[in-house]
């Protein structure tokens, strides 16, 4: 399994995401030219992707779906929440999905889970094929027992970490956007992601990428040695900690799933 982040905050965010053949777009919150460039750089066709998966309808997440979808033939997987608000012209393409459910795509299993955000019926993702399990779960509010569950035995989570307390607090945001951003149907902040990773204990994931930080109300430092703190005092030094860029691919992931089960191949 392969995972790159595109782009990742409220300007935008995309992932591709590959396992044995089958590659999937995970948002396609950037402009459509953006994210063919992206395309372009890993060597996979937009035609021959199996879906745009979509966790909930709000910009950063679903700009480009209904276009990209269209000019190139790709299903939306997405909540009946969220495949209202794009108004396919092919609904045809619209492939609805619901939390706590599991779902073919191709070579991979996907399981969404519902999250609490301020849209109509948001979920998580997780995937797992037989090269790897990834989790993505962005813009939710606090996380529920339902989804701390997912967090469990991935190779790679990407969870939101959008804020730290005291930027938002002291920054330029307006009293009532301040108040969304920190409530149960806003974003995480570090220190909530960071709890909700040490809570699975002997069961974290191996590797995290921070996404979908704000960057008005956190930065990378703040992030990592955040999370990097808590994780510390629960014992997890080992989990690597990486941040999402806001505009640009910096991060792919390869599971080394594929490469042990290859090994005997070649002993
Ligand atoms: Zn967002
Ligand atoms: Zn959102």
């Amino acid at each position: 399994m392969q995972v790159w982040s595109f782009a990742s905050g409220s300007d935008g965010n995309c992932y591709l995401l590959e396992s044995e053949g089958t590659a999937v777009l995970v948002e396609c919150g950037r402009p459509y030219t953006q994210i063919i460039d992206f395309l372009a750089a890993t060597g996979i066709e937009p035609d021959t992707l199996s879906g745009i998966l979509l966790t909930h309808a709000h910009g950063d997440h679903s700009r480009s779906a209904r276009y990209f979808s269209q000019e190139h033939g790709v299903p939306i997987y997405a909540s009946i929440g969220t495949l209202g608000a794009l108004q396919l012209q092919n609904p045809k393409l619209g492939r609805p999905v619901q939390s706590g459910k599991t779902y073919q795509v191709g070579q991979m299993d996907l399981k969404p889970f519902a999250v609490p955000h301020d849209c109509r019926e948001p979920l998580g993702f997780r995937f797992e094929s037989g090269t790897g399990r990834a989790g993505i779960a962005t813009d939710l509010g606090w996380v529920p027992p339902n989804v701390a569950k997912q967090f469990r035995d991935l190779d790679l989570l990407v969870p939101e970490a959008n804020y730290d307390p005291h930027l938002l607090e002291t920054g330029t945001y307006p009293h009532f956007l301040k108040r969304r951003v920190s409530g149960a149907y806003g974003h995480l902040s570090n220190a909530a992601a960071a709890e909700a990773i040490a809570v699975c204990g002997d069961r974290a994931p191996h590797v995290v990428w921070l996404a979908h930080l704000s960057e008005q109300n956190n930065s990378q430092k703040h992030a990592l040695q955040t999370v990097a703190r808590v994780l510390r005092r629960h014992g997890l030094s080992r989990v690597s900690i990486r941040t999402t860029h806001h505009r640009r691919s910096n991060l792919r992931w390869t599971s080394n799933v594929a490469r042990e089960r290859q090994l005997p191949l070649f002993a």
